[in-house]
């Protein structure tokens, strides 16, 4: 097993890896800027360094100061958590180039799959079902390019190549609006994301968004845990997650769930991963890769047993999958409500000091978060505070547990969102389950479709 890890994160997954680090015995570094002293888990890590000031490209991005603080305490690898260096190829190679395991697949893979025109040619060949459009880039030649549109039909949507984080995507729906649209997105992604590279694909009109959660050894070994629907969304940010997805047809369950697999003995994978979906007409079609741990990855867990973190240190300690598909039986269901700190009414973040907390609990409910009554929740970062989870034996039994678990938590002292999800495990439309991607906004009547 891996010796010393060091946390490149913070807030409540950094507290989620080191938990999984002290359950193995695997000994802890956590790193902090100036702003992150009261951070939870640097009181139950072996060591803390701080790395810099509040500001997150000072400090969390800082590459050579993370490397650094690895030396200066010995440790021998780095988990990086979600967002932040996670999916930063160059990151994992410094890593790598300085002697220290990089727990999250090589930095080719990362590479392969941060460029979503790469990705969708590469799962396309691996045999994954992608979204049609056109294939590769979206060439600059105006006949060329209306000709594929043409040939997919419309509506389209032109997305950037190193786009990320719903960012960059722009929806035609009719043609002579193509060319000027495409300008617009290859000029916008070419100053955000430093690449104008744009692709086009068919513009699903009411898909919902289903992901399947891999874990490969990078030996030849690859296992899928399930499907999670993830179709809550605000501004293309997930809200409430569920798993496994609700209504799907089964044969086109299974039939994706094993290309994903397939995909990533094929592209030899290493670590925990994720292939996200738009699910429409009993059809999957893949968008995106994620090559790292995610947010709502404790749905999963609850219903599989398997705790991720702990397989992906695992693997990067060199083992083999510590089991095999036939292991891997799904029970039950369960629901994620990601805690934010912001106004309910505006979603504007709501940073401040958290005069009271108390977490729920009782059969079925799990809470990952850092939070703790006077912990003062820094303005400088993203606004999840926590994440509330249930299992139960049916979807009704893990919606019954969340109504309980969301009546009973406090956060005094700032604004989150809670509300809206105790609003939400009280939708009917919700509670009867397989709702679309536009579900939300349409409730929260800011749909533009
Ligand atoms: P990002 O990396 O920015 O999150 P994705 O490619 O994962 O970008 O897409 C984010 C969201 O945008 C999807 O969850 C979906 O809501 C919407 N979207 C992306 N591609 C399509 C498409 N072809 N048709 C309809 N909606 C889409």
């Amino acid at each position: 097993m891996l010796e010393k890890v060091l946390i490149a994160n913070r807030g409540e997954i950094a507290l989620r890896v080191l938990r999984a680090c002290k359950e193995l015995g695997i000994k802890t570094v956590a790193v902090h800027s100036t702003a992150d002293r009261e951070l939870m888990h640097l009181a139950l890590a072996d060591e803390s360094v701080c790395i810099g000031p509040a500001s997150g490209a000072l400090s969390y991005l800082q590459i050579p100061a993370i490397i650094a603080a690895a030396e200066v305490t010995g440790a021998t690898a780095i988990h990086p958590g979600y967002g932040f260096l996670a999916e930063n190829a160059d990151f994992a190679e410094q890593v790598e180039n300085s002697g220290f395991a990089f727990i999250g697949p090589k930095a080719e893979t990362i590479r392969l799959m941060g460029d979503k025109v790469s990705a969708k040619d590469a799962m396309k060949r691996a045999g994954v079902p992608v979204v049609p459009g056109s294939d590769g880039p979206l060439p600059e030649d105006e006949e060329t390019a209306l000709a594929i549109a043409r040939e997919v039909g419309y509506p389209v949507i032109i997305k950037a190549a190193g786009g990320g984080g719903g960012r960059g995507m722009r929806v035609v729906y009719k043609e002579e609006d193509l060319i000027k649209s495409a300008k617009l997105t290859r000029s916008e992604a070419g100053s955000v994301f430093g690449n104008p590279m744009v692709y086009l694909e068919k513009f699903l009109g009411n898909p919902r968004h289903v992901e399947v959660q891999v874990l490969s050894d990078g030996q030849g070994n690859a296992i899928h845990l399930g499907d999670r629907d993830c179709s809550l969304q605000r501004r293309h940010q997930k809200v409430l997650e569920e798993a496994p997805a609700p209504y799907i047809d089964e044969r086109a369950r299974a039939e994706v769930l094993q290309r994903c697999v397939n995909a990533c003995i094929e592209i030899g994978y290493r670590g925990a991963g994720t292939f996200e979906f738009l699910y429409e007409d009993g059809g999957f079609y893949f968008i995106e890769m994620n090559t790292r741990v995610q947010v709502e990855h404790p749905v999963s867990e609850m219903v599989t047993g398997i705790d991720i973190v702990k397989e992906m240190l695992s693997i990067a300690a060199g083992n083999k999958l510590s089991f095999t598909q036939d292991d891997v039986v799904i029970r039950g269901h369960s629901l994620e409500c990601r805690i934010n700190a912001e106004d309910p009414d505006n979603f504007m973040p709501c940073p401040g000091k958290v005069k009271h907390f108390h977490a729920p609990g009782g059969n079925g409910v799990r809470v990952d978060s850092h939070l703790y009554s006077g912990y003062t929740v820094p303005p400088h970062y993203d606004s999840l505070i926590g994440k509330v989870i249930t299992h139960g034996a049916t979807r009704e039994e893990a919606m019954a547990r969340m109504r309980n678990a969301l009546d009973e938590i406090v956060v005094d002292g700032i604004k989150t969102n809670v509300p809206l999800h105790r609003m939400l495990v009280r939708d009917k439309g919700f509670c009867e389950g397989g709702v679309n991607i536009h579900y939300l906004e349409k409730k929260l009547g800011m749909d533009k479709h």
